[in-house]
């Protein structure tokens, strides 16, 4: 899996062909899309556009909370594989973990370990998985998740869960990784690409706020998957491996964390309050 990939979450299905064919061409090779997003038929058509060998992209999408089930995760991920237009589906993961209803959780991750079994996916994992879900799907599945994509930015690190992700060997996915969040739904902190310590930083290294987040994560181990519809912005947020920041710098950014998420709380997601049908292919 490359250490840098392209997210598509809220871009509208009319823009994400012409997205996700810049990305490959600027030479990212991972895109992470899901059911919920109501854009993999359009990842698909950019892959097939894009020339490139399909064996030579990472796709990884996931599984809605109106999709849980054994029975139903394994027709989910027909929908996804259909709509996408491909055999086998590279990371296959669950949006989010249903606290309310943690059994239905546990089904559908035991029919992604059948897809898996069955090769029908290269490798399963989660998302928005705090410690207490992270420890009940260990006790009661037997593949680890390969996995935990959450929300980390300089204003919410997430300290805790990313030791608890490293303590069992998941690989923490950054989500909102340049603070994306921190801008487009407001919150108390402001945005990320403002701070003032990212700004001097990135000006020492003649790079943006952007570059210098993803650095961070890059440094630390975290795979990140910045979204853009921009096309330089695209080119920007993967000209990122040409410079290094330093153990002060990287200590400076995690000192900017706020404690704060932006996005919903895991403790509180509901099939009644989020769910939505996701169609078939
Ligand atoms: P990001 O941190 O990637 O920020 C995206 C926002 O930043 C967009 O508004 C984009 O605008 C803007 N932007 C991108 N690059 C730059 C730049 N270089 N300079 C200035 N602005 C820039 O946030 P996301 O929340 O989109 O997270 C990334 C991906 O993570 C998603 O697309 C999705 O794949 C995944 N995700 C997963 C979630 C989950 O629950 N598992 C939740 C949220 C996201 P524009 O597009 O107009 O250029």
């Amino acid at each position: 899996m490359p250490a840098l990939g392209f997210g598509v979450f809220q871009t509208a299905p009319d823009e994400t062909v012409a997205a996700v064919e810049t990305a490959l061409a600027t030479g990212y090779r991972h895109i992470d899309t899901a059911a919920a997003y109501f854009n993999e038929r359009e990842v698909g058509e950019a892959i097939r556009r894009s020339g490139l060998d399909r064996s030579e992209i990472f796709v990884e999408t996931k599984i809605w909370i109106s999709d849980y089930g054994y029975d139903e995760t394994l027709h989910a991920f027909d929908k996804s594989a259909g709509k996408l237009g491909i055999d086998q589906i590279d990371l296959l993961i669950l949006h989010q973990a249903l606290p309310g209803e943690f059994d239905l959780t546990i089904n559908a991750y035991k029919a992604l370990e059948t897809l898996l079994a069955d090769g029908k996916v290269r490798a399963i994992g989660v998302s928005n998985f705090m410690p207490d879900h992270l420890a009940r799907l260990l006790e009661e599945t037997s593949v680890v998740p390969a996995v935990n994509q959450i929300e980390v930015h300089p204003y919410f690190r997430q300290s805790e869960l990313l030791a608890v992700d490293s303590e069992h060997g998941i690989l923490s996915q950054a989500w909102s990784p340049i603070g994306g969040i921190t801008f487009y739904r407001g919150g108390p902190h402001g945005s990320t690409l403002q701070d003032p310590t990212i700004g001097e930083i990135a000006a020492a290294h003649g790079k943006t706020p952007a570059q210098v987040m993803l650095r961070w994560h890059l440094q630390q181990g975290r795979q990140a998957i910045p979204k853009s519809v921009t096309p330089p912005r695209i080119a920007e947020n993967f000209d990122v491996f040409d410079f290094e920041l330093t153990a002060d710098q990287l200590g400076a950014i995690d000192a900017l964390d706020t404690g704060v998420r932006g996005g919903p709380d895991p403790k509180e997601i509901t099939r009644e309050t989020f769910g939505r049908d996701i169609p078939e292919a």
